[in-house]
């Protein structure tokens, strides 16, 4: 499930699988469906991302 959480002065959605966050849940559930079916991130994807967790989760 995409997360919903307020990050600084903005509401961002946030990839359950890779922690990334965007600023639309369509972006965000496209991010979480790919993750867990490939269990990397989309290049295509990320660019959109607009908050990286720190230290940011790597795969493998
Ligand atoms: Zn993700």
């Amino acid at each position: 499930m995409v997360r919903k959480e307020k990050i600084g002065d903005k509401i961002l959605f946030l990839c359950e699988m890779c922690g990334l966050g965007y600023l639309d849940e369509e972006t965000a559930r496209k991010c979480e469906e790919w993750c867990k079916k490939t269990g990397t991130c989309s290049v295509e994807v990320t660019n959109k991302a607009v908050y990286f967790p720190n230290p940011f989760k790597k795969y493998k």
